[in-house]
């Protein structure tokens, strides 16, 4: 089983903490960025011939911006190629101003089962700070549209952890989500990425970023919040009503492999992670000119035994410590470590499987590099 993701690098605004690859400068170029990743489609379908697919994600950027006619046209190249499972799960990252009746009709026409909506907020104030391309009516409207239209696995995001947001405003985030009935919430906590606006702001001291306490309570409402109504926290990002857990992303976190195409798009096939150029003009070159501009390495024995340990943990299936041995030897600094944090109260071990305790989902990315080789 493996999974393809499509890059979509087009969105109508910079979003002020985004790091994302994408351009709002698009339309002269858009119809030769949709060709090209049909063409490495095609190019590069041996390298999962021997797999049904399981999974197929178009993320970005903003994919709602495809059109009826671009988003066939890539979905159609991908039934052409690939060995696709008829129950596969597709998922389409949509914004809420992109989402009409019509537009969904058509997502779900071309078969797209599942949304992810970049929805971030039902706060003006907090919207417009982001500088989302969307108002509080469309964060609402969406989701009844989505469900009208038959999409019956609907995603949002959320941002926690704004400078100044109180636990309320947080509160009544998650509560206005839950009483729209999605089945799955990701929710982010903001952090400041070099090269973006925030970044910027922080640096001229125009802003100051909530505290880790302030985020950490943050953290702990959403639990309660997503948990008292029914969710299960199957990743530290991620909450999901039983059966509504992200294929798509779960496959990344087991170390499943896949195949990323367009801009910036990053696969896996076990042994090497490679990467395309982040750069629309020069990938769409390369492809024309059969020179596809990218990068890649090889996994080290380091490497898999930290992405395990860190995909792991933050999961609900935690980590296996015989697999992680498997890759390198557990050395006596690792397991004084480990018998470390376990004295703190963050980790627990069962049946030689590693979770994180309650209280260690708010450390989980620190535990991680304190164990990594
Ligand atoms: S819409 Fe999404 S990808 Fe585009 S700038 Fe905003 S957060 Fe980034």
């Amino acid at each position: 089983m493996a999974g393809i993701y499509i890059h979509i690098p087009f969105c109508k605004k910079a979003c002020t903490y985004c790091d994302f690859h994408f351009s709002t400068t698009f339309e002269k170029y858009r119809v030769a960025l949709v060709k090209s990743l049909c063409v490495e489609l095609v190019a590069r379908k041996d390298t999962l011939a021997n797999q049904s697919i399981s999974t197929i994600y178009f993320g970005g950027g903003t994919p709602s911006l495809l059109t009826e006619e671009e988003l066939t046209l890539i979905l159609s190249t991908v039934r052409d190629n690939f060995a696709v499972q008829e129950e596969v799960e597709v998922t389409l990252e949509a914004n809420p101003d992109d989402i009409d009746l019509s537009k969904v009709n058509v997502w779900v026409k071309a078969g797209v089962n599942r949304l992810s909506i970049g929805l971030q907020s039902f706060h003006s104030d907090s919207l417009i700070w982001m500088n989302r391309a969307h108002t509080v009516a469309q964060s609402v409207a969406c989701i009844p549209i989505a469900q009208q239209a038959g999409i019956q696995d609907i995603s949002i995001d959320l941002i926690y952890g704004l400078p100044n947001m109180s636990n309320e405003v947080w509160r009544e985030e998650i509560r206005t989500a839950l009483q729209l009935g999605v089945q799955h919430i990701s929710a982010y906590c903001l952090t400041v990425e070099p090269n973006t606006v925030l970044s910027a702001w922080v640096k001229k001291e125009k802003i100051q970023p909530a505290s880790n306490e302030l985020q950490n309570e943050h953290f702990t409402i959403l639990q309660e919040e997503l948990l008292t109504a029914g969710f299960e926290h199957y990743e530290i990002s991620n909450f999901a009503l039983p059966n509504f857990i992200s294929k798509h992303n779960s496959s990344y976190w087991k170390g499943a492999i896949y195949l990323g195409v367009g801009p910036s798009a990053h696969s896996y096939d076990g042994k090497y992670r490679s990467w395309n150029v982040a750069n629309n003009q020069r990938y769409i070159q390369g492809i024309e000119n059969k020179q596809p501009e990218f990068d890649f390495e090889l996994l080290t024995k380091e490497n898999q035994f930290n992405e395990l340990l860190l995909t792991g943990l933050r999961a609900k299936w935690g980590v296996s410590l015989v697999q992680l041995g498997a890759i390198l030897p557990l050395d006596k600094s690792f397991l004084q470590q480990l018998e470390h944090l376990e004295k703190k109260g963050w980790v627990v071990c069962k049946e030689n499987t590693l979770y994180l305790t309650q209280e260690g989902k708010s450390w989980a990315d620190k535990i991680a590099q304190d164990l990594f080789a």
